[in-house]
């Protein structure tokens, strides 16, 4: 079975699946119009070396360790029923040996410790967003899905997007594009006021590397979604990581904005690099291969988004 298969057949496996909550993040102004309220879905069918949230990389729970909260008063390690817990593990957690019990979550008297990835229902979510409806009302705001991959959870996504609408709230998914486009179609996309598709890489061979998998769905399912989306009238945004050599290069955003000319994109994103996801590998004891890099782990230098800025200028696409 080709590759692009199995990627699909794993897609459709979770479509059905309620999925762990990561986070419900209030009043940002950076996922979307407005104050809005993003909420962060763990599980995604990519898995980007340079992912801002490492931890939404994986749809089950995790123990997260912060070693700048730990007291080491050693309670954790005396709870631990599976002495999963030691000083002379480089990540605290040795993860094989993990069970997902929680107790030592429960009983970590700093907060040192973390359970990554929670159950919530619809109605859960929505208490939590409620109280922002005013300020969502008054800045043209609403709620963002996030992750991770909302897209992976398509039911759940739905379900939740209905309660959304009902609530007369704006809408927008932040998606990777990895979907059944038929499902999305169906189920999402008439609840969507607004999406944000990201397009990465072009060359498939270094999409592959990069993040994963192979990106023909990814592109095709973009190419389709925005013919969709202009008979509609519908938002969508294709939005581009500047990731560091990576993403940056001017081969890639030059054939990013050849794709994206030649389907009448007009308006697109890109979004300067942030190392601040270096931090979090550690305490999920993710591998970061990219620690060391002297360019991966600073902040972007504005005159890559300006090159990049006029590479897309040059074929039409404000930024
Ligand atoms: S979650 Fe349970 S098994 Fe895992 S480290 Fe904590 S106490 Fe040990
Ligand atoms: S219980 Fe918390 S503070 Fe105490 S050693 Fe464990 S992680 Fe550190």
């Amino acid at each position: 079975m080709r590759c692009k298969n199995k990627n699909i057949l794993v897609i459709n496996a979770m479509t059905t699946q309620t999925p762990l909550v990561l986070d419900i993040k209030g009043n940002s102004l950076d996922d979307g119009p407005g104050i809005r309220s993003v909420i962060f879905f763990k599980g995604c069918p990519l898995s980007c070396v340079w992912c801002h949230n490492p931890e939404s990389k994986k749809a089950g729970a995790e123990v997260a360790f912060d070693a700048g909260r730990c007291i080491d008063c050693g309670t954790c390690r005396e709870v631990c029923p599976e002495q999963a817990l030691s000083k002379s593990n480089p990540f605290y957690i040795d993860r094989d040996k993990c069970t997902l019990c929680f107790e030592c979550v429960t009983t970590c008297p700093s907060g040192a410790l973390e359970q990554v990835g929670k159950t919530m229902s619809i109605n859960e979510i929505l208490e939590k967003v409620m109280p922002d409806k005013p300020f969502f009302d008054a800045s043209g705001g609403g709620v963002t899905l996030s992750g991770g991959e909302p897209t992976l959870f398509m039911d759940f996504s739905a379900g939740l997007l209905t309660a959304l609408k009902g609530e007369n709230i704006h809408t927008l998914i932040e998606t990777c594009g990895l979907f059944e486009m038929e499902r999305f179609s169906a189920l999402l996309y008439p609840l969507l006021d607004t999406i944000y598709f990201d397009i990465k890489i072009i060359d498939p061979s270094a999409h592959k590397t990069f993040c994963g998998v192979p990106n023909d769905r990814v592109l095709a399912n973009f190419a389709t979604l925005f013919a969709q989306a202009q008979k509609d009238g519908k938002a969508l945004l294709p939005r581009t990581p500047l990731i560091p050599g990576i993403t940056d290069t001017e081969k890639n955003i030059t054939d990013i904005a050849a794709f994206l000319k030649k389907l009448g994109v007009t308006q697109s994103a890109l979004l300067a690099y942030n190392p601040l996801w270096h931090d979090k590998t550690d305490k999920i004891g993710a591998s970061d291969p990219y620690k060391s890099d002297k360019a991966m782990t600073a902040f972007a230098d504005n005159s890559v988004l300006e090159k990049s800025r006029k590479i897309f200028a040059a074929a039409g696409i404000a930024t």
